[in-house]
């Protein structure tokens, strides 16, 4: 089977990273067709997928737009609707795995006669789009796409609720290559050293900075923690959202955190850092899609708490194999960082509870081949 993926970004996020799993064993036959360049091209290549920038100039519409400003973007649209139509035509079917691309994906997918699959990997909800937004990927999913590959149970009911046929929809979580996730004592330690972390109980936080992955949460509930409980921040503004580094930043200072917390940047040894951290923190304030930083954690053996909301509560469960806490309240954060850090026997099963769980339920091979069962049956028909 020819697959055309499509996916808006040049950055690797979630939603990226997860289609570079996702097409690795159709890379000998498929194609990743970008909205726009940026590192995501070179992590795809880097992995041998086949990949091409179809439109240089990034697309003007963003979660929140309204129908206006949507409206004035079809310009910006028709070139790149054009290549999208063209190459769809030497492919068996389209892949949408982002909003945008399900945009293009859906008319391509008229156009060029090919069906359509749109991987849902949002929570579409007035949370994080405007309703503009919403109409339009639900009718668009409604209309063309023959299955919608919802990434949690989350996604799939928000989906639901907003008008999308539940009957398109299928839950595939995110798949990981679970060997990826072991790291040697000696890279643990060579990297704490480096990092300075020796000695200290290290938190860590991984996630692009934005205002609703509440980094601002944790550094609040470091406060509130003794003096050898360190942060650190692995991560950067994807999206514009310089104001809220600033703001982390500012916040930092005024709590006179400054030899506590450490901004990493973006990093790729996701696994090595994760390992060398004490437990992991995920303190999204809106509900999260699935929220792949907590398996990556529980992939490594290390504890990790939760904000209690959307798909986060699809993969933990409270004191069996990791900890949840209510989105936004930093005292209950705080809590549970002393606690780990006291009782670390008990942390310490709980964690490894939660690696044997996740070893099984997300491995890549396991995940892949549910889409591949989706994508057989999508054929017989
Ligand atoms: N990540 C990364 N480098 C960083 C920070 C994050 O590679 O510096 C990865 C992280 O390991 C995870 C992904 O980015 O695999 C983020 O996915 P998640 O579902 O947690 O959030 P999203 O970005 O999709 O909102």
């Amino acid at each position: 089977m020819k697959i055309l993926f499509l996916d808006q970004s040049g950055k690797p996020g979630g939603a990226e990273l997860c289609l570079i799993d996702i097409a690795k064993p159709y890379r000998d036959r498929a194609l990743v067709g970008l909205f726009a360049d940026g590192p995501f091209k070179t992590l795809l290549q880097q992995h041998h997928i086949p990949v091409e920038v179809f439109a240089t100039e990034a697309i003007a519409v963003r979660k929140q737009s309204n129908l206006l400003q949507a409206l004035a973007s079809l310009g910006q649209l028709a070139p790149l609707l054009a290549k999208v139509v063209q190459t769809a035509k030497e492919y068996d079917v389209i892949y949408a795995n982002t909003q945008k691309a399900l945009v293009i994906g859906a008319l391509a997918s008229f156009l060029a006669r090919r069906p359509l699959v749109y991987h849902l990997h949002d929570i579409l909800s007035r949370e994080h789009f405007s309703q503009t937004n919403l109409r339009i990927a639900v009718t668009l999913a409604n209309r063309f796409a023959s299955l919608v590959i919802a990434n949690s149970q989350a996604s799939q009911i928000a989906f639901v609720q907003a008008g999308g046929r539940a009957e398109l929809t299928e839950i595939v979580y995110n798949g990981f290559e679970v060997k990826n996730y072991q790291t040697s004592e000696s890279d643990i330690s060579h990297l704490q050293q480096q990092l300075g972390l020796q000695g200290k109980f290290v938190v860590g936080h991984f996630s692009r900075l934005a205002p609703w992955k509440g980094q601002h949460i944790l550094i609040a509930a470091l406060a509130q923690c003794p003096p050898e409980v360190t942060v650190i921040l692995v991560g950067d503004a994807l999206f514009g959202e310089q104001d809220y580094v600033q703001q982390l930043h500012q916040q930092v200072a005024a709590m006179g955190l400054e030899n506590r917390v450490k901004f990493l940047g973006f990093r790729t040894d996701i696994p090595q850092l994760m390992a060398a951290c004490d437990l992991v923190a995920h303190t999204s304030t809106s509900p999260e899609p699935f929220g792949r930083v907590i398996v990556e954690a529980m992939l490594c053996g290390r504890p990790v708490v939760a904000a209690k909301a959307g798909g986060a509560m699809e993969l933990v469960e409270n004191e069996i194999n990791g900890f949840l806490v209510t989105p936004g309240e930093s005292q209950e954060l705080a809590q549970v960082i002393n606690t780990c850090l006291q009782q670390t026997e008990i942390t310490a099963t709980i964690a490894s509870n939660a690696r044997a769980i996740a070893s099984q339920r997300f491995d890549v091979t396991v995940i892949n081949q549910q889409i591949a069962n989706l994508l057989t049956h999508l054929f017989k028909y």
